[in-house]
């Protein structure tokens, strides 16, 4: 894929870059590992304040970096202001809490002294996809840098701009020179580049492929890897729901970000008892959704992030209507310059069509009828992946059951998914493994060192705790 800036609003090529060079490869390597080194010399207090400087550009970079990426990926203006906002919000957060998740830990042994020390691992590198193109990054990269690692990041080719100013917001913050770096590289190098030894670990997020491909390269090295990958997550709406509150936040689900989402509600399966009534409401709403320019502040769908995108979404409808599912709303691409396509609303999805065993990377739902939770389960569970999931009920047993019994990496209930940096983040079965945000995710990327110190030795220690 080209490394290219292209406009989804109008499939106008705004910009395109030269990939790097072998040689120019080689010297951003050899500079990440001095980068590791510098880092990992700096107390965790003052790469914590480095991470609140960052929270603080990105608040006076703020239009700037969300105008690029409504330009590079069609992000709607208001969504790309809120996840600048969002990336601030975590370099905050571990900016404040990153020493304590750090700090080491005594635990009681037949030793003098005996605790868990929490190390750097050295270079990362960061595999991240085109959409959340800032938040992607700043949440892999905020807890690893103020860990004390370096970070080597491998972008979406159709961000470049939103790469390039990533590693200029952390070089102003005042990181050290090769902490973070990016490197404009074509995916089918970036796997080669776990064979190096100077890269430690590999995060990716993006496809089950390219997480096939990344987790081998780590495999063959045994190096550590952490892999957030696709979702087609279940949304359950029971009869004891608020009907039109699970209409609205469903369809808010699953159009967010023009449907571009690991996370967004794509299997819609509603009770029997309330199925046409529901279906009724979302076929509305989805119906009624303004789709348009993305830096038009009255849209509310805006373009797919590439023509690849749009067309391998438009065959997933084709194909499911061919196999007999039954459009409620929407259904076509726009017959406009750049790439859209109407919220859409299926039902009547056979097992081996798109809508029950692939995702659907776009504004297209599908609807379910089950005739209870233990059916709706069953449905929600049959899927390889297991990332979010949702349920909306007010009944306390079924609350319990869904929560229990849901086979994913985090369960909503009466809400939408979403990632908060409080929360780990991250999935199960073939959406990955690993987790992101709290303290767990910012524990992948270090060397959990058993200490152990006899008689005479614990005086090293005292007055640490
Ligand atoms: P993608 O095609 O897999 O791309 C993701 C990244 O991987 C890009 O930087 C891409 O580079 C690179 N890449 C592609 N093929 C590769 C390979 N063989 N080896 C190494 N790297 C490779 O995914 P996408 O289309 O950008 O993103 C959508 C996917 O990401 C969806 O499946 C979505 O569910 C998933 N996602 C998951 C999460 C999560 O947290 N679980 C979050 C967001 C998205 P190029 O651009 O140069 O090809």
């Amino acid at each position: 894929m080209a490394i290219a800036t292209v406009d989804p609003n109008t499939g106008n090529t705004i910009r395109t870059f030269q990939p790097h060079t072998d040689a120019q490869l080689e010297e951003k390597l050899a500079r990440a590992v001095v980068g590791a080194r510098l880092q990992r010399e700096l107390p965790i207090a003052e790469r914590a304040k480095r991470m609140a400087r960052a929270a603080e550009i990105l608040h006076v970079r703020r239009e700037e970096l969300g105008r690029l990426m409504t330009l590079e990926m069609g992000k709607l203006k208001n969504a790309a202001l809120a996840e600048v906002d969002k990336c601030a919000l975590g370099c905050r957060y571990y900016a404040d809490h990153g020493a304590a998740f750090m700090a080491d830990e005594p635990v009681k042994t037949d030793a003098a002294r005996s605790m868990i020390r929490y190390q750097p691992l050295g270079v990362v590198l960061a595999v991240m996809p085109w959409n959340f193109p800032l938040w992607q990054v700043f949440r892999f990269a905020a807890p690893g840098l103020v860990a004390g690692n370096a970070a080597v990041l491998k972008h979406a080719s159709n961000v470049p701009q939103c790469a390039l100013a990533i590693e200029d917001v952390f070089r102003a913050a005042g990181f050290p020179d090769g902490a973070f770096q990016t490197l404009l590289i074509e995916g089918s190098r970036a796997s080669k580049l776990l064979d190096d030894p100077r890269i430690a670990a590999a995060t990716l997020t993006g496809s089950e492929g390219a997480g096939r491909s990344i987790g081998e390269a780590a495999g063959r090295n045994i190096k550590k890897v952490v892999l957030e990958l696709g979702g087609s997550d279940p949304f359950i709406v029971m009869p004891s729901a608020d009907l039109e509150k699970a209409a609205k936040v469903g369809v808010e689900a699953r159009v967010q970000n023009a449907g571009q989402s690991c996370i967004a509600a794509k299997r819609f399966i509603v009770h029997e008892r309330i199925y046409d009534d529901y279906a009724q409401r979302m076929a509305r709403r989805m119906s009624e959704l303004h789709v348009g320019d993305p830096n038009d502040e009255s849209t509310e769908v805006g373009p797919l992030s590439s023509k690849q995108v749009l067309d391998d979404l438009d065959d997933q409808v084709k194909r499911m209507v061919a196999k007999g599912s039954k459009v409620l709303a929407g259904g076509k691409r726009l017959d406009r310059p750049g790439f859209f396509f109407q919220p859409t609303l299926l039902t009547d999805a056979g097992p081996g069509t798109p809508g029950r065993d692939e995702e659907i990377f776009g504004p297209v739902a599908t609807l379910f009828k089950v005739r209870d939770a233990g059916e709706a389960l069953q449905l929600a569970n049959a899927t390889k992946f297991g990332l979010g999931s949702a349920a909306w009920t007010r009944d306390a047993a079924e609350v319990r059951r869904f929560t229990d019994e849901l086979q994913a990496g985090q369960v909503f209930i009466n809400g939408m998914v979403k990632s908060d940096p409080r929360l780990p983040f991250g999935g199960i079965k073939a959406s990955g493994h690993g987790r992101e945000l709290s303290a767990i995710g910012m524990r992948e990327f270090v060397n959990w060192k058993t200490v152990w110190i006899g008689e005479g030795g614990e005086q090293a220690f005292s007055g640490t705790e």
